[in-house]
């Protein structure tokens, strides 16, 4: 969808003058872009009419956006803000709260008797509870499926993975007693985020509905969460509005996008209900969720870039343990960043997702790690920490010299045997231990040279 819709709109900085015929074809394909991605025919009619209104009403004006070289903007501002607000309803959604039980109720349909894979509901609710527990909530998830073997199973491996608490039975079969039950224990327990998974079968699909509307009087959720396969296509206007018949949901989360699904049913369903995206999922990992706001997301499908996107990932960082950080950046200040301090940096950078998306931004990180896939940064990555791993205490807390054999005017001269045991300990090679050694190094003093003052830590505190 996004290299359609930016081929057409690049189209327009070839034609030298842009007339009415002009703005009708390119709002053809703009129009043919999102068919294809299965946005709804009649939200793409009312978008091209609105688009089309706007844009003639500043043509025939005559003032200064009217002249020959606006036009072009001015149409691809139109578009832009069309797209936007297709996207987004202009409704906040539910926030939680710290210190407070708060309840998630996540639904959706997985169509009746296929053997199909599921929308993604069990994933997204252990991928949602690892999001809320790295900004400081005690998360927790209740399996309230007993409709497909093997649900509870799941819950309990994919939590167990991710060091979430869980809840479930093997045993009884009623999911109403079953969410009341794990809710409640969560509560007792004074569990900040309880996600309760639902079933997304039924042998009737209208006894689904009935069992949302039972799971939602017995935990009433503080927000239900509607989650949309991205391939689910012009079938999301009318399933969503049936589950916001019966289970009211106030927030969207699209599984999938990283597929080849396009996405515009998940459009639809947004303008259908008047409810907003809160995440996408990317990925099978349990990181693979990304945060979604209108205007980057547009602007991304637009080939714009997403500048907001990064700067909430460092916000991320910071927010996780803001004392923490504060202490790292004085540390680093000071030129006393430990091997340890700097080990936790890099495993702060992996626990946050994609590499390519975040490293650039973090002191001492080797550059080569950006390049290839971020599977190969991912994998360099852990090997580094392999190596540090294979450190005693003392070794970890020093600045790196204990490796350096040095002279008696304290100049290194080489390596000393620590390198070869932390190598084999770890399972690489005395160059790569090496390697390390030296990049900490460079690190430390690129540090110690801008005194942190300019650098990515001190940042972080100002956006505390
Ligand atoms: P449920 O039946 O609705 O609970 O769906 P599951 O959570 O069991 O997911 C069904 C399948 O979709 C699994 O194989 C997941 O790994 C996969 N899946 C879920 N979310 C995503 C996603 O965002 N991207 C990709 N590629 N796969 C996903
Ligand atoms: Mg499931």
């Amino acid at each position: 969808l996004g290299r359609k819709l930016n081929a057409a709109l690049s189209s327009l900085n070839r034609v030298s003058i842009v007339d009415e015929k002009v703005l009708d074809t390119l709002l053809k394909e703009v129009c043919a872009a999102l068919l294809e991605s299965d946005v709804n025919v009649k939200l793409v009619s009312q978008l091209r009419q609105k688009v089309r209104i706007k844009v003639k009403a500043v043509f025939e004006s005559g003032g200064e956006k009217a002249k020959e070289a606006n036009k072009k903007n001015l149409i691809q501002k139109a578009v832009f803000d069309e797209l936007v607000s297709l996207v987004d309803p202009g409704v906040e959604p539910y926030k939680p709260k710290k210190g407070y039980p708060n309840v998630i109720m996540a639904v959706g349909l997985q169509a009746c008797g296929t053997l199909l894979p599921g929308n993604g509901k069990t994933t997204t609710c252990t991928k949602l509870a690892v999001h809320y527990q790295k900004r400081g909530y005690k998360a927790s998830i209740v399996c309230a499926d007993t409709f497909r073997a093997g649900a509870f199973d799941q819950t309990r491996q994919s939590a167990t993975k991710a060091k979430v608490a869980y809840f479930g039975s093997y045993t009884e079969t009623d999911p109403v007693a079953i969410a009341a039950q794990g809710v409640a224990k969560f509560k007792k327990e004074k569990f900040e985020v309880i996600i309760v998974d639902t079933s997304g079968r039924h042998k009737q699909e209208s006894e689904l509905f009935e069992e949302m509307i039972q799971i939602g009087h017995a935990v009433k959720p503080d927000m239900t969460v509607l989650i949309l396969d991205a391939s689910i296509g012009q079938s999301a206007e009318a399933q969503s509005r049936a589950f916001k018949e019966s289970a009211d949901f106030g927030a969207i989360i699209v599984t999938k996008m990283d597929g080849h699904a396009k996405g515009g049913g998940a459009i639809s369903a947004v303008a259908a209900t008047k409810t907003p995206i809160i995440f996408l999922g990317t990925g099978e990992h349990l990181t693979d969720l990304d945060r979604f706001s209108p205007q980057p997301f547009i602007s991304k499908l637009l080939g714009l870039g997403d500048v907001q996107g990064l700067m909430e990932h460092m916000q991320d960082l910071a927010t996780q343990n803001p004392d923490r950080q504060k202490e790292m950046a004085k540390k680093l200040e000071e030129g006393k960043l430990s091997i340890r301090d700097w080990r936790e940096q890099i495993q702060n950078v992996m626990n946050l997702g994609p590499i390519s998306k975040i490293a650039s931004m973090i002191p001492g990180l080797p550059q080569d790690l950006l390049q290839g896939s971020d599977e190969e940064g991912a994998l360099r990555m852990k090997r580094m920490i392999y190596i540090t791993d294979s450190m005693s205490s003392m070794e970890l807390d020093s600045d790196g010299t204990v490796f350096m054999e040095s002279a008696k005017d304290g100049k290194p001269i080489g390596l000393t045997w620590r390198v070869s045991r932390v190598a084999r300990g770890s399972g690489t090679t005395v160059r790569e231990v090496e390697e390390l050694l030296c990049q900490y190094r460079m690190m430390a003093n690129m540090a110690k040279q801008a005194g942190g003052k300019n650098g990515w830590l001190q940042a972080m505190q100002k956006i505390q």
